[in-house]
């Protein structure tokens, strides 16, 4: 593993961004603000953003409810054209975003950029999906009754997003839920607030009306959850931690909102007797290790055959010892930090407790020096002949950890995969197509990949977990429409033939 330590543009002075409710970019109403530092260098702050309150939020509401009375009513195609808009102006600042990304969030300039063009294709996905038909004509008992459903917004949606894909997430989101009619009150992660404003930034000059969406930034309990318990709040859309996806569960039960739930996964890669070993090889990398192993969907365990296991593993170990680890600015880095100090010294400690608990550590796991002392980094770890039932086996790290498991047969392999609270995604390497046709059919995931990496969510297909992963909703593709809106049933008959 290489070093590269963070470059020093560290001491740019930092700019203060505010709020955006009703239209208009505010302070926090206590006037507080939170500071965000750059996880490769923690002397470095990227901005200082509003820290908002109970207050904040319930101003945004009244604007969010406000604005519904007009935009539930407005042309699909005009909502149309503000995402298009949108996109077109992200589009031209992809660079800088994704730069800005990388310096908040700590993945690679290469994800960095991506995943902020990601966020473009998601807006545009959106802006064609509002043009879509929506709803039914059906046939009625009575042959003059015009009996047709439509699809009608849900009102004012919270959206509350993690800081691991800080812009894709609430892009997808945020655009499916204006395209469809409903308003939005948007509470980023208190971790990635810079890009949550970038994207915000995009949708009102591309002309939203004041009201329609609005960003809320500041701390889970003083603007989450106000925001979640807010009666006028009728849907709340999250992605995050299985522990907050429980107090949500519970607080949407009670007032009867809407709730869709994306939360954590603990993926498998099956690697059969039969698979191209070096097509496997790059895939389990590069599904465990990149955005330092920070995706909900990274593969956390390798499931692998014992007659390939040896070999397999020392390819593994030479190919993850071989990354390397840096300032995510840096072309050549393929690692970044974690986002933050708490988050890298819990990795490491999982580590330090899945090798007291008698896993063999074989490479990496931890914290790193060398020049990159002032960042969260922790050398990538891989752990052999890990117990499937083991904490290491068992629990999502969210970090660059995997452990390797060694199967007889593949049912067991099956066995092992499915016997985790998690589904989210899952994927298997084989030349074998039987094999592959039964791994999608039995594999208990939402997302299911046959020689590919378990991450990867394209923008026009659903996405969402089984079981533990996900409330069985799904986002993206034509799914989104389905939390989106609601159904409205009409029976139209002719009035009877005046007198
Ligand atoms: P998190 O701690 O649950 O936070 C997610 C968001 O919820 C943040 O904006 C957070 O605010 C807010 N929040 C926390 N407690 C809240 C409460 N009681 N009421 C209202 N809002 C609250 O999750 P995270 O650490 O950011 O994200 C990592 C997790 O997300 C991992 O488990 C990962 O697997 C999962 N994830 C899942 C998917 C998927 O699609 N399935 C995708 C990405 C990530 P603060 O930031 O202010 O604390």
């Amino acid at each position: 593993m290489v070093a590269s330590p963070p470059m020093a543009d560290a001491q740019q002075e930092a700019e203060t961004y505010g709020t955006y409710i009703a239209g208009e970019w505010r302070p926090a109403t206590s006037g507080e603000t939170m500071e965000n530092r750059n996880p490769a260098n923690r002397d470095e702050v990227v901005g200082r953003f509003a820290s908002s309150s109970a207050e904040d939020v319930d101003a945004a509401v009244s604007a969010a409810e406000e604005a519904y009375r007009t935009w539930r009513f407005s042309s699909p195609m005009s909502r149309a054209n503000i995402l298009h808009k949108a996109a077109n102006i992200l589009e031209a600042r992809i660079p800088e975003v994704g730069r800005e990304l990388t310096r908040e969030e700590g993945k690679t300039l290469k994800e960095g950029i991506g995943e902020t063009t990601r966020a473009v294709q998601i807006l545009r996905y959106y802006a064609g999906e509002a043009q879509q038909p929506s709803g039914e004509h059906y046939p009625s008992v009575n042959p003059h009754t015009l009996l047709y459903t439509s699809r009608e917004p849900l009102g004012v949606v919270a959206v509350v997003t993690p800081w691991n894909f800080p812009i894709a997430i609430p892009a997808w989101k945020i655009a499916p839920a204006l395209a469809f009619g409903n308003t939005v009150v948007f509470k980023p992660a208190s971790l990635t607030p810079l890009t949550a404003v970038r994207l915000v930034e995009a949708l009102a000059e591309a002309g939203l009306p004041a009201g329609v969406l609005n960003l809320v930034t500041g701390s889970a309990g003083n603007v989450g959850d106000p925001l979640v318990r807010d009666p006028r709040v009728v849907a709340i859309t999250f992605t995050g931690s299985n522990e907050t996806g429980a107090e949500l569960r519970r607080t949407a039960a009670e007032r009867g909102a809407k709730l869709q739930l994306e939360l954590g996964g603990k993926n498998p890669a099956i690697v059969l007797a039969d698979a191209d070993l070096e097509h496997a090889l790059g895939h389990v990398v590069s599904g465990s290790m990149m955005s330092t192993g920070q995706k909900c969907t990274a593969t956390s365990r390798a499931i692998v055959d014992r007659r390939i296991i040896d070999r397999f593993t020392e390819m593994l170990a030479d190919r993850i010892k071989a990354l390397k680890v840096g300032d995510p600015l840096d072309a050549e880095t393929q690692i970044g930090p974690l986002i933050d100090e708490r988050a890298a010294d819990r990795v490491a400690g999982e580590v330090d407790r899945a090798k007291q608990a008698g896993a063999e550590l074989l490479i990496g796991g931890q914290r790193l020096g060398n020049g990159l002392e002032r960042g969260a980094f922790v050398a990538p770890a891989l752990f052999g002949g890990v117990d499937p039932d083991s904490r290491l086996g068992q629990e999502e790290l969210f970090g660059p950890v995997l452990g390797v498991i060694p199967v007889d047969s593949m049912e067991e392999a099956m066995t092992v995969a499915n016997q985790v609270k998690f589904g989210l995604s899952a994927s298997i390497f084989t030349r074998d197509l039987g094999r592959a046709l039964a791994f999608a059919r039995e594999i208990e995931a939402g997302v299911v990949h046959v020689n590919s990496e378990t991450p990867g969510a394209e923008p026009q297909v659903p996405f969402g977990g089984m079981k533990g992963s996900s409330s069985y909703s799904r986002e993206q593709g034509k799914a989104a429409r389905d939390f989106f809106t609601q159904v409205k049933t009409v029976y139209i008959d002719p009035p009877p033939p005046s007198a």
